[in-house]
């Protein structure tokens, strides 16, 4: 039985309707104070499925880290079903040092599921592993690329596992990757111990980017209510598609690279997409697409070694017609001008109500407010935090009303 047994989370009495932020130790110092990781748990009022979201396993990989707080702003027990455990940073010492690796230099995302007698990093994914992981009924975990690299916003997971694969189009990215992981990664430990787990791989690291933030944060949402933990409603997807097999273009020739393409892009077998330069700007090379498909990932990094590896192609074959037609109809394989689409659609919709209250005479409007004031004040009275850690702005938007349904609620709901 997964969840919140006996209404305790890591040493904390966490009881239905609270929030609960706890510093989890994950290991010790040289001088031997606690390594504790920040984790929030939010526990809705009623019962439901158990969700994990990690960010920064890879310490400068921080676009997550914007995603799971911007997921926890936005989640009210009320209005949950469940619990979603958030763990914006898993890696806190890359984090610190805005390094990929841990301070052994080892990759905590090969260790998984852990090992309580291994090495550090074995010892910090058991530790994960045990109090978050396995009390989930499924898991999200956001990456971007490495660095030099940029990556379309894409899902990756094992699209074999039914479960999975339905989680994997839950989250909405037009583009799905089938790879169940390298071995010791999250998503694939947690997957073979029966915690469906997906990943939300986008955009460059050691940066915030908006647009990524924004499309991890709904998808995370699509994916809470896939999974019946939220009333709110999404419109379908208008394209998707399973990649099942991709490639990295290497170059054979040093030089100054130039690339003619970036992730989403579609490209044709054999067409140029990129050129190498020496330093004098004479000719050296061509770079060419070694089958049709999508542009995953680019390097960012214009300099290039003989075998470096600069173009990932995901191949389509019987979804290239549709995907070149999704992107001719104002779609965008990184998902980007949906995205603006949608804010575009709730600025309307704002902008229209304000409008309706405001040419609105008599009682009708007033009624409202008041009402709407009272619950919100219930459901703070209601909502019972157990520590004090939140910050004010967080506990501020979280007191403020909220309907289970979006604006986009006139959509489709997801398939
Ligand atoms: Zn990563």
């Amino acid at each position: 039985m997964k969840g919140i047994k006996g209404d305790t989370f890591a040493g904390h009495t966490v009881k239905p309707g609270d929030i609960a932020q706890v510093d989890l130790k994950v290991s010790e110092t040289v001088t031997h104070q606690p390594s504790r990781i920040p984790v929030t748990l939010v526990r809705g009022r009623e019962d439901g499925p158990t969700l994990f979201v990690t960010g920064a396993i890879h310490g400068d990989e921080i676009n997550g880290v914007a995603i799971v707080r911007r997921v926890l702003d936005a989640l009210e027990p009320d209005a949950l079903r469940g619990n979603l455990i958030g763990v914006p940073v898993v890696n806190r010492f890359g984090f610190g040092n805005q390094d990929r690796y841990l301070p052994d230099r080892r990759d905590l995302n090969r260790f998984f599921p852990g090992d309580r007698s291994g090495s550090m990093a074995s010892r910090i994914a058991d530790h994960l592993f045990r109090k978050v992981v396995q009390i989930s009924d499924a898991g999200i975990d956001l990456h971007t690329a490495a660095t030099g690299q940029s990556n379309l916003c894409h899902i990756r997971g094992d699209a074999d596992d039914a479960v999975v694969k339905e989680l994997m189009k839950a989250f909405g990215t037009p583009i799905l990757v089938n790879h169940n992981g390298p071995r010791g990664s999250l998503r694939r430990a947690a997957t073979e111990s029966a915690v469906p787990t997906i990943l939300f791989e986008a955009g460059e690291p050691s940066r915030f980017q908006h647009h990524v933030i924004e499309i991890g944060y709904e998808g995370v949402l699509r994916v809470m209510r896939h999974l019946g933990m939220l009333d709110r409603r999404f419109p379908k997807p208008a394209f998707q598609t399973i990649v099942r097999r991709s490639e990295w273009v290497r170059v054979d020739h040093g030089g100054l690279l130039d690339l003619t393409v970036e992730p989403g892009d579609l490209v044709q077998a054999k067409q140029r997409i990129g050129v190498i330069h020496d330093p004098f700007g004479r000719h050296v090379d061509e770079i060419h697409a070694t089958r049709s498909g999508v542009v995953l990932s680019t390097a960012t990094v214009p300099l290039s070694f003989p075998g470096n590896a600069v173009v990932h192609i995901g191949y389509l074959h019987k979804t290239l017609q549709r995907a070149r037609r999704y992107v001719r109809e104002d779609g965008d394989l990184g998902h980007v001008n949906w995205i603006k689409a949608t804010r575009r659609r709730k600025a309307r919709k704002a902008k229209g109500t304000r409008k309706a209250v405001a040419g609105k005479t008599g009682a009708a409007v007033p009624q409202e407010a008041p009402k709407a004031k009272k619950a919100a004040g219930a459901k703070k009275r209601a909502t019972k935090r157990t520590t004090t850690r939140r910050s004010t702005p967080s506990a501020g938007k979280a007191a403020k009303p909220r309907t289970p349904r979006g604006p986009e609620g006139a959509g489709k709901e997801d398939a």
